[in-house]
């Protein structure tokens, strides 16, 4: 057990939400630490947070696939933006671990535009891009990129919040105010992804499955987002092979 997150999380869930700690609860597992027990509330996401190494849900998701695929990212060169912290925390001291955000900080440790990643071609074994793209105006040529830097035979993995009812990516109308564009889309986000995600990845190269989870996941490992602003309910994970 990790006992100095494990004490940081108890503290300040009891200082933001104490009356979560009158409900009974159904131990979960989480699929980054092993930890089985209480998961926190977040806000008003309940049971989204684990005490012991701090992931959330979407950060689950990922744990999931990786853990269940057996993907090791020790001697790996990965490029990870925006890095969840439980997966900065696992992998930070590996030496081809690179955590690009758009600025240094206790998650990142290096400076990476995605839309002009500074690594020679076919330089990641692995690369991950997880609810990231949402954020990226020229959105095609971030993919472009890590499908530059990418290994052939390498795999890279995205998600996005995705909108199931959409048939096609919803981009904005030039003009539209951001905060008009921020209350269809979510905080910072600039569009809303429909079911044409895949093949986004897929026309600058990529070889894309989707991974879906089943609802006993969702459950044993808390994996649904629920908030004003989920669209998708479980997350989904596009593996992208080069
Ligand atoms: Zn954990």
């Amino acid at each position: 057990m990790n006992i100095s997150v494990f004490v940081q999380e108890y503290l300040r869930a009891a200082i933001r939400k104490p009356r979560q700690f009158l409900k009974a609860r159904l131990a979960r597992l989480c699929t980054i630490c092993g930890y089985e027990g209480r998961f926190l509330d977040v806000g008003p996401r309940p049971e989204a947070r684990c005490p012991n190494c701090s992931s959330k849900e979407r950060d689950r998701i990922m744990g999931l696939y990786l853990r269940g695929n057996g993907i090791d990212m020790a001697g790996k060169n990965l490029l990870h933006f925006s890095a969840e912290r439980p997966f900065f925390r696992l992998w930070r001291h590996n030496p081809g671990y690179v955590a690009g955000d758009i600025k240094i900080s206790k998650v990142a440790n290096a400076v990476v535009d995605i839309t002009d990643i500074r690594f020679e071609d076919g330089h990641f074994d692995h690369l991950i891009c997880h609810h990231v793209l949402e954020h990226v105006p020229d959105d095609t040529q971030g993919m472009r990129e890590c499908f530059r830097v990418l290994k052939p035979g390498g795999t890279a993995f995205f998600s996005v919040p995705l909108d199931h009812s959409r048939p096609e990516t919803w981009e904005p109308p030039a003009g539209m105010p951001a905060a008009e564009v921020e209350r269809i889309c979510g905080w910072d986000h600039v569009r809303l992804y429909g079911r044409d995600f895949p093949d986004k990845l897929a026309a600058v190269g990529f070889q894309v499955s989707e991974i879906r989870f089943s609802p006993e996941d969702g459950e044993r490992h808390r994996l649904t987002e629920e908030h004003a602003l989920d669209r998708q309910g479980l997350d989904r994970i596009f593996v992208c092979t080069r």
